[in-house]
């Protein structure tokens, strides 16, 4: 299918759009729902209908984009001259991205030393003012808070309502891509609103009518960045997956009623699960997901095990964000010996075993 209109224009009739706001796009959404030809095979559950959601290939490479066309668009609209943001990375790019479109400034808060290189090199380049601040992402965000109050910038984290209506366009596609809603969407959780802009996106399609169901919602955070988990907010949240290293979910009370609600759950994965379920990804379907998107696997893993989700169910991942952002984590995973090999025919057949 091929759209020429912009991601809000097209589905302007659920979202905050206006003849009035000036549209700010780099050509998100739209992105591919696939299936997966070699994974149920693998995992014994021959019977199940996987789809990968590949967020990925947005234009910042991540589904944030979805949110902050939105956001930035609504800020121009409203007059800003920045837009300001505390971000894991992923935020931070597609913040980055948009603002520069629009010409706005922008300036970005990042946990120092826990932001992949991809993602730092994009808010960089798309010309952001990035500061590292000592603390991790909560402490970032408290400070965005603080800061934005005294100037005219907006904040484009998740807080900011537009990013959420923007990121429920997500959830219509993958209806129009699967003809209906499927049984279980299976997300990652950071900060926990995009469960929640899925959540409005599916039950503001089957009210409309173009929908005759919603699907079960399964979130997966972390185990060391747990909060919704264990019931409390998590003072230094750990793990490899540093998009969802976050330790008290900004939508925490939408995301816990979306799951509730729907009959899903939010629960956890450990890092090896998520490493694991990265890796399989790339080996069994060719896709090359950033690490936290590979939670949405490792919780589908997790819950065929343990019986909650039939092997004959028709499921959804959403992978959100793209591998090509984080590639220090894959070579550490993988630590391929890549000693240079003369160029010489037997030497080659030997090292390679041919
Ligand atoms: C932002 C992000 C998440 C977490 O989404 P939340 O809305 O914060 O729960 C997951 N994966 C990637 C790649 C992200 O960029």
């Amino acid at each position: 299918m091929h759209h020429d209109q912009p991601l809000i224009v097209r589905f302007r009739r659920f979202l905050p759009v206006t003849d009035a706001t000036p549209i700010v796009t780099l050509g998100e959404g739209n992105t591919p729902l696939v299936r997966a030809e070699n994974l149920p095979a693998r995992l014994g559950v021959p019977d199940l209908a996987l789809y990968f959601k590949l967020e990925g290939l947005n234009p910042t490479g991540s589904f944030k984009d979805r949110g902050m066309t939105l956001a930035v668009s609504k800020a121009l609209e409203s007059g800003a001259l920045a837009v300001i943001c505390a971000s894991t990375g992923n935020t931070s790019a597609a913040a980055a991205a948009f603002a520069a479109k629009a010409g706005l400034t922008c300036h970005v808060l990042l946990p120092a030393g826990h932001v992949a290189l991809g993602k730092l090199a994009q808010a960089i380049l798309y010309g952001a003012q990035v500061i590292a601040i000592e603390g991790n992402f909560d402490v970032a965000l408290d400070m965005v808070r603080a800061l934005a109050a005294g100037v005219n910038a907006t904040i484009v984290n998740s807080i900011n309502p537009f990013r959420l209506e923007g990121q429920k366009t997500a959830a219509f596609e993958v209806v129009d891509q699967l003809g209906r809603a499927p049984d279980y969407l299976l997300i990652p959780v950071g900060n926990a609103g995009n469960i929640s802009a899925y959540w409005r996106g599916f039950k503001a399609y089957r009210e409309a009518g173009l929908a005759a169901g919603v699907p079960k919602m399964f979130g997966f955070e972390a185990e060391g960045a747990s909060a919704m988990v264990r019931g409390q907010p998590i003072k230094e949240p750990e793990t490899v997956a540093t998009a969802i290293r976050i330790g008290n979910p900004a939508s925490w009370q939408e995301a816990a009623r979306a799951a509730s609600e729907s009959g899903g759950k939010v629960d956890s994965v450990t890092d090896q699960e998520i490493l694991e379920a990265y890796r399989l990804l790339a080996r069994c379907e060719g896709i090359f997901c950033e690490p936290s998107s590979a939670a949405s696997l490792a919780g589908l893993i997790k819950h065929l095990k343990l019986g909650t989700i039939p092997p004959d169910a028709t499921v959804a991942c959403v992978l959100t964000g793209n591998g090509l952002k984080d590639p220090n984590t894959a070579m550490d995973l993988v630590a391929p010996d890549l000693t240079a090999v003369p160029p010489d025919l037997r030497r080659l057949r030997e090292v390679m075993g041919l």
